[in-house]
């Protein structure tokens, strides 16, 4: 089976958060149970191009837009574990100093980037020789392509078996932008419909995907559950819904490669369950690193892309208590301009309790992971989180509201004290949120309580060979609705 996994983010070449995370491991996960996966990307200003240097000359392609065609290239490089990576190159919609947008907002051509990103793979593949089984689409930036596959590409001879896959990281980006747009994609106005990608007069992307696709995932079995309502469907419960048969939900796995406190040498000292010992250093390590004093106040990090969905409002209303509280905070985030003031007027009140560093940081994230003693995710809502099962691989107690994938992978300690790795609250509030971090607060002391929460969160199999099984059986329910075996 040959897949092609197509994404805007992908590890090691340009992450903005765990969808990058998740389409970087996948491909080499799928690779060790024997399937043939690639990986593509636009060709982002970010790649690294000492670190990964392009194979032979790049493929020229020409991408129709509106009405004239807009030149660019795919070049080839290595993903390692024998995954290839194809970017998309066009250094006027990639070439830039972020992915998407600045801190003021989204990159106004944004329909324009990434309809060229999902029509360039179309004609890449039409021209190449490149054959895949499965083109396995991610969020929104990707959604056009199950579109182009039954519209304007369907029938065409590299196409004609190929199943479609797409994947709902997050539901609260859509790709939503006026009706104008439309001609650029190349799709007629009768696709512009409520039943294809019109969504109350605009222009909806992600809908394309959720119509179009032959199988549709989404990254835990309850978010799966959640967007078919309407709190967390964000007006497209509907079609979800209507989809219900065919959409499937797959948790996440870790890369044990990125993260495992026995290997990982961006932090302080290595460790394991069986002897914590390094994370003691790490702790000290970390505690100086933000001019905190090495003693026994428990920790409490938060490390996310600040916006509201991670939940900083909540934090914001809980941050006068929690300075009261004997706990340190640590948060590294950036994001929306008015959390990063929220957040930043935190500590500049509470600066012998509360530290914040508004960067992206990817060592210090691994260093805060391995050295605080708890980890605060109070998301509104979260399709499947990594950096609660982050934390339980690092030995780091999470507290989570119960939504999408953390209320899948973390079990309440008080509700079930033999099986507790975490502790968990229920209604987005505040009061329940300082609820569960009392609770914590309030384990903590118990030294022998603490570190078997502790041990059987690090025990916990998280690895992707059990979630790449899974997406090749969701790749063999495409193929069969293609009318292949698979
Ligand atoms: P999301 O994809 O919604 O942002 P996830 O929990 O699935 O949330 O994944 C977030 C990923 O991005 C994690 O690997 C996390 O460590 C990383 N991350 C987010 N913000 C930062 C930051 N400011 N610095 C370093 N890493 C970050």
């Amino acid at each position: 089976m040959r897949v092609l996994v197509a994404s805007s983010e992908i590890v090691p070449f340009a992450k903005t958060g765990g969808l990058a995370d998740v389409t970087g491991a996948l491909p080499k996960a799928l690779r060790r149970i024997g399937v043939e996966a690639d990986c593509i990307l636009p060709f982002y200003r970010c790649v690294d191009r000492d670190r990964f240097p392009l194979k032979g000359p790049g493929r020229a392609i020409r991408v129709p837009l509106g009405h004239r065609d807009e030149a660019g290239s795919v070049e080839e490089t290595d993903a390692g574990d024998g995954v290839r990576a194809f970017l998309v190159r066009n250094d006027r919609y990639f070439g830039r100093e972020f992915l998407y947008g600045t801190k003021d907002g989204d990159y106004i051509d944004n329909c324009e980037r990434f309809t060229f990103f999902c029509r360039g793979v179309m004609e890449w593949i039409l021209r190449s020789g490149f054959r895949y089984d499965i083109l396995h689409c991610n969020d929104w930036q990707t959604a056009l392509i199950p579109v182009y596959m039954k519209t304007l590409y369907a029938g065409h001879e590299p196409f004609r078996e190929t199943g479609t896959v797409f994947t709902v990281h997050n539901l609260g980006y859509q790709g939503l932008f006026w009706n104008h747009d439309l001609p650029l994609t190349g799709l007629g106005w009768d696709l512009f419909t409520p039943r294809g990608l019109e969504f109350y007069g605009k222009l909806n992307l992600m809908k394309g995907g959720l119509v179009f696709a032959d199988v549709l995932s989404t990254v835990s079995a309850t978010y799966s559950r959640e967007i078919q309502t309407p709190e967390y469907g964000y007006g497209l419960e509907g079609v979800l819904y209507e989809r219900r048969d065919d959409l499937y939900g797959i948790v996440n796995g870790i890369d044990d490669k990125e993260w495992h406190p026995a290997t990982d040498r961006r932090i302080a000292a290595r460790y394991s369950a069986e002897d914590l010992s390094g994370k003691a250093d790490c702790r000290r390590d970390l505690l100086a690193e933000f001019g905190f004093p090495a003693d026994d106040v428990p920790i409490l990090g938060l490390i996310g892309r600040l916006t509201a969905q991670k939940g900083f409002d909540l934090v914001e209303q809980i941050g006068e208590w929690l300075a009261g509280q004997r706990v340190r905070v640590i948060i590294l985030g950036a994001g929306e301009r008015k959390y990063e003031e929220a957040m930043e007027e935190l500590g500049t009140r509470y600066p012998d309790r509360i530290a914040i560093r508004i960067a992206y940081d990817d060592a210090l994230a691994h260093k805060i992971e391995a050295g605080v003693d708890m980890y605060l995710m109070p998301s509104l809502y979260e399709p499947c989180g990594l950096n609660q099962i982050y934390s339980m691989k690092y030995g780091t107690v999470p507290v989570v509201r119960a939504t999408g994938g953390l209320a899948d992978t973390v079990v309440d300690a008080d509700a079930d004290p033999e099986g507790g790795t975490g502790f968990i609250f229920r209604r987005y509030d505040a009061e329940d949120l300082k609820d569960a971090v009392s609770r914590a607060l309030a384990a903590f002391p118990d030294r022998p309580r603490w570190e078997a929460i502790v041990r059987r969160g690090m025990a916990l199999d998280f690895s992707w060979e059990a979630s790449a099984r899974e997406y090749l059986r969701l790749y063999e329910r495409a193929l069969r609705k293609r009318g292949r075996k698979g």
